[in-house]
């Protein structure tokens, strides 16, 4: 479903290149779950930016069902993202000021669909990650790992076949970021495609396969890292 064929990556800050990503090759099928791990640097952020078509490669393609992802114009490229991936920060990027129901309904923005639809759908994402009954609670008075749920919700509330989520459990303690693995686990168990990066061996185990970067490079497809 996803695949990488030679994608690199290189930012060029000051005019002195770096290489974030080198020949990537890979392919990720419907339905996976595979983590991303690797030390800090080694360009994990910038694999899962490239995937979901919010960061050109500077050489290569990356092919999703069949579409050449930046082959698209930008216009489309914006459609691509919205039908087709959501996105969980670290951050998690919740604004603090709205409640979790609008910080759900910010990611419909754009669907064409009616107002009291986009309602519904967000309601059924709230209650897809457990949250029913404080959809009105502000970022603030939810727990660490109900703000992480809320930020799921938002990344799943278009039904996007793939889901990209890096380090979701990174500012979260052992508890609530199980609550998180947990939910991502459910979520892949009804065929959502996961991709997670992070850098915490506990959280990868949930994944079925572990891809390892090293100086943005794969430095192995399959198996999980020796500690
Ligand atoms: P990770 O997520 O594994 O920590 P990143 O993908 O964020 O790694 O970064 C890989 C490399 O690319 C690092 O050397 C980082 O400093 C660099 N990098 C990442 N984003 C940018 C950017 N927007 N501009 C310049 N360099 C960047
Ligand atoms: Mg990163």
């Amino acid at each position: 479903m996803i695949q990488f064929e030679i994608a690199t990556k290189t930012y060029n800050p000051q005019g002195v290149p770096v290489h974030a990503l080198r020949d990537i090759s890979l392919s990720i099928e419907e339905g996976d779950y595979a983590a991303v791990m690797g030390p800090s640097g080694s360009g994990k952020s910038t694999f899962l930016t490239v995937l979901g078509a919010m960061n050109p490669p500077t050489s290569g393609r990356v092919i999703v069902d069949e579409i050449d992802v930046y082959s698209l114009s930008h216009e489309r490229q914006a459609d691509f993202r919205h039908e087709y991936v959501g996105f969980v920060f670290q951050q998690l990027h919740l604004l603090p000021y709205l409640s979790a129901m609008e910080n759900v309904l910010l990611a419909m923005a754009i669907a064409r669909c009616p107002k009291a639809e986009k309602h519904r759908l967000a309601r059924e994402a709230l209650e897809q990650v457990g949250l029913e009954g404080k959809e009105s609670r502000m970022p603030g008075e939810l727990s660490g790992g109900e703000k992480g749920r809320v930020a799921v919700a938002r990344a799943i509330v278009n039904r996007p076949p793939i889901l990209l989520a890096d380090e979701p459990t990174g500012n979260l303690d052992q508890a609530t970021s199980t609550q998180v693995l947990d939910l991502l686990r459910t979520l892949h168990e009804a065929r959502q495609t996961v991709v997670m990066v992070t850098h915490d061996t506990h959280a990868a185990s949930y994944a079925d396969h572990v891809i390892h970067i090293l100086d943005g490079r794969i430095a192995n497809g399959q198996s999980h890292a020796a500690g």
